[in-house]
């Protein structure tokens, strides 16, 4: 499934339904530059389902490119599913606040929609769609291992993958490494002071998580997935080998091409990693949802 290449006018978006903050809170450190929020919704739809993996369409006064009087994005789900007030659905959503540098004046615009987001408050409500996107499967095999590497927000599906997966499925014995990219520690979200999520898998013998930073986040560097990923590079090579694992790809678009080129390293030449990945994305053993 790659998200990234079906646009955004390609959704259906014509049936809405409401959505009411619960709560709204920041889960990146007061310190940081970046914010992060993590919002509670309550839909008012009783249907309302979704798979892990997928995103909830979120419709927002504003003119989109299209000339459009609304503005439509999507996020992912963050958590399993809930009941709330009136047993309504209540789902999560975690929502960086964005910003758009225009290139050419350098001015810096507010995003539409996540400022939108983040401005809510408890009681607010807006109209959402959805959900859309191919789930995250679960391997079949109780021994497949899985392969999650997740950026900025992008870590949020995952969130949930390994929640359900440790919670839900006790039958599991294939391990879980997570890569965690960040431009800084402080930027970490579900693995900082202010809230870490992760810290109840760490003494399940199956599951690791390894971080990824930028060296010189100021300059706007990417994140060096090299260490985290070449310092297991063998074993990574040779978990990729199996037949059963999965590779699960999230966060802004531009990891990729991060990732090729560590990869491409592993492979031994990028014409060797292209020839391997096509194969891994053709069997669906390599699954990216960016942005
Ligand atoms: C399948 C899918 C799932 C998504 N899930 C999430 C999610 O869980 N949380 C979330 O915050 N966003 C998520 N996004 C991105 C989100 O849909 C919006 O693109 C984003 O909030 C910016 O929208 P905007 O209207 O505020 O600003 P825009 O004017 O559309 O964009 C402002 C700028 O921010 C950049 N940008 C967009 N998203 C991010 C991001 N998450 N981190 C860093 N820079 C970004 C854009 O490239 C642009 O330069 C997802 C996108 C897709 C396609």
């Amino acid at each position: 499934m790659s998200e990234g290449v079906k646009h955004l006018s390609d959704y259906e978006t014509g049936t809405r339904y409401r959505a009411t903050v619960v709560s709204s809170e920041r889960i990146t450190e007061e310190s940081a530059a970046e914010e992060v929020r993590e919002i509670v919704l309550d839909v008012d739809r009783e249907d309302f389902a979704y798979d892990l993996g997928q995103s909830i369409g979120v419709v927002v006064p504003g003119e989109d490119s299209f000339g459009d009087h609304h503005h439509f994005r999507l996020y992912s789900v963050a958590d399993l599913p809930e009941r709330g007030a009136d047993d309504r659905p209540r789902i999560k959503i975690c929502v960086r606040r964005c910003f758009y540098v225009d290139e050419y004046s350098g001015e810096r615009y507010p995003g539409v929609a996540s400022n939108f987001l983040c401005d809510r408050r408890s009681g607010d409500s807006f109209l959402i769609t959805g959900p859309f996107g191919p789930p995250f499967e679960l391997p079949e095999d109780p021994d497949a291992d899985l392969i999650l590497i997740g950026s900025g927000t992008g870590i949020a599906p995952f969130r949930v993958f390994v929640k359900q997966l440790y919670r839900n499925v006790p039958e599991r014995r294939g391990r879980v490494w997570l890569f965690h990219g960040a431009r800084t520690g402080l930027e970490m979200i579900y693995r900082n002071d202010a809230v870490d999520d992760f810290v109840q898998y760490y003494d399940r013998d199956t599951f690791e998580a390894f971080e990824a930073f930028s060296p010189r986040p100021s300059w706007g560097e990417r994140i060096a997935w090299d260490g985290a990923i070449r310092e297991r590079g063998e074993q990574l090579w040779e978990m990729l080998g199996d037949p059963r694992t999965r590779v699960y790809v999230a966060g802004l678009e531009q990891m990729l091409e991060e990732l090729d080129e560590v990869f491409a390293e592993l492979a031994g030449s990028d014409k060797e990693w292209e020839r391997r990945k096509a194969e891994l994305r053709a069997g669906g053993r390599w699954v990216e949802l960016v942005y």
